[in-house]
Formats: C-alpha cells, sequence, structure tokens
C-alpha cells in the first residue's frame, strides 16, 4: 500500500471528533508531500531542526504539531509557525514558550503530557504534581500560551489490560484538571500505531500515528 492509501484507510476508520496526526519525524519532505498531496494537512514531528527544515521546504497551510520532548533552548526553532505542541511537561518550559510566542505576537496552543506508563523513562508531568500546580494557579499568568487539553504515551506492552488502564487514567485526570483550564480545554492526544483503536474506545480526539502511514523509521 501507498502512503495515501494508508492514511486514506485510517482516516476512514475514524469516527467523527477525532483528529488524525500523521508522524513523520525522520521521513523525507517527498514523503510528507505525497501524503499532502493525498488531503493529510496536520503533521507530528519530535526534532525542533528537522520540523523548522520541513516547514520551510513545505506548503505553509500545514499544521505542525511538536510531539516529542522539547528542551527550552530549542522553543525558538518552532515559535513563529508550531500549531500544537503536545509534550508541555513542565512550568519552566511553559514559560520559555510563552517569551518566545510574545516575541513573534502570537499565542501557541499547548498540550500537558501527563506521566501515565509504567516505565520510569516516560516523559511527561507526574498527575500530583500537575495538579499541585494547577490549584496553585501557575497556569492563569501565562499570555501568549493556551492550554488545550492533555496528552500521553501510553505503556510500551502487548498487554491490552495495562494500555487501557493508562488511557482511562489519562482521562480521568483531564476530567479532574479540565475545570480550572475552560471550554477550549478540549484535546485529548493518546493513540499511536500499534493503540490508537483502543485509545479512541477510551476517548481519544486526537491520535498520533507514524510507522502505520510512513513505515519504519530509524529512530523512536
Ligand atoms: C514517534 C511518536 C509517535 C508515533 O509512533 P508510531 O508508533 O510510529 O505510530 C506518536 N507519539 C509520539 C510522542 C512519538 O514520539
Amino acid at each position: 500500500m501507498s502512503i495515501t492509501e494508508r492514511i486514506n484507510k485510517i482516516r476512514t476508520e475514524l469516527p467523527d471528533g477525532v483528529t488524525l496526526v500523521a508522524v513523520s519525524k525522520t521521513h523525507s519532505a517527498e514523503a510528507i508531500r505525497e501524503a499532502y498531496d493525498g488531503g493529510q494537512r496536520i503533521f507530528g514531528e519530535s526534532r525542533p531542526q528537522e520540523l523548522k527544515s520541513k516547514y520551510e521546504l513545505l506548503p505553509h497551510d500545514i499544521e505542525w504539531h511538536m510531539i516529542g520532548h522539547l528542551q527550552t533552548n530549542k522553543v525558538k526553532y518552532i515559535a513563529p509557525f508550531i500549531s500544537l505542541i503536545h509534550s508541555v511537561d513542565s512550568i519552566r518550559l511553559l514559560e520559555v514558550i510563552d517569551r518566545e510566542a510574545g516575541k513573534c505576537e502570537r499565542v501557541i496552543d499547548c498540550l500537558l503530557e501527563i506521566h501515565v506508563a509504567r516505565e520510569e523513562s516516560k516523559t511527561g508531568w507526574d498527575y500530583n504534581e500537575l495538579l499541585e500546580e494547577v490549584q496553585r494557579g501557575s497556569f492563569s499568568r501565562f499570555e501568549n500560551v493556551r492550554i488545550r487539553g492533555v496528552m500521553c504515551i501510553a505503556t510500551n506492552t502487548e498487554d491490552e489490560n495495562t494500555v487501557r488502564d493508562d488511557f482511562e487514567r489519562l482521562i480521568a485526570y483531564r476530567n479532574e484538571v479540565a475545570p480550572y483550564f475552560g471550554k477550549t480545554f478540549d484535546v485529548i492526544s493518546m493513540g499511536m500505531s500499534d493503540d490508537y483503536p483502543l485509545a479512541i474506545e477510551c476517548g481519544s480526539t486526537m491520535i498520533r500515528v507514524g510507522s502505520k502511514i510512513f513505515g519504519h523509521r530509524s529512530y523512536k
């Protein structure tokens, strides 16, 4: 199957209200162009410099999403054009995004990445620490960022019950903090190539699919 066929197959299976982010990290501008010509407009990347060079090469009606861990000193590369940052996991990072967005006279949409996986290595907020910051009002002082929802990466396992439990915990956490953020807190980013049908069943509104569209890649 071609990239276009694979993307169309996934798209036709998606219920209303679920957005597909095509994760194109490591793949060439030509591969992205093929998906673009097939109608896909939202692409996810995980490295800021790679993201910036693809932005420069490709049509400007693409919505670029940053899905990987973001270092504060790299925010400047993507601030002028990024549509959504999925991976906000500290107040310090949010401060830098707010400042860089301000310089570009933009408001940048962000998601709070919450740690739900059983592995230690996964990134994201510890939920209790996040809840403390939320209750303390730490998110209300930013003028150039808008917190649009939550994101998680589930445990990397074949065991469906574990993955389902991760997704359900994200939903429960989301529901607990949602009242602090208002009506535009409406994005739940969960589900990747191996687990997106389950994520949708659990309430995902945005899935991030890479290898199932573009094939194997050289780094995670
Ligand atoms: C790479 C990546 C994906 C896509 O993974 P696939 O298994 O290839 O679909 C999704 N989300 C994040 C955060 C990623 O880094």
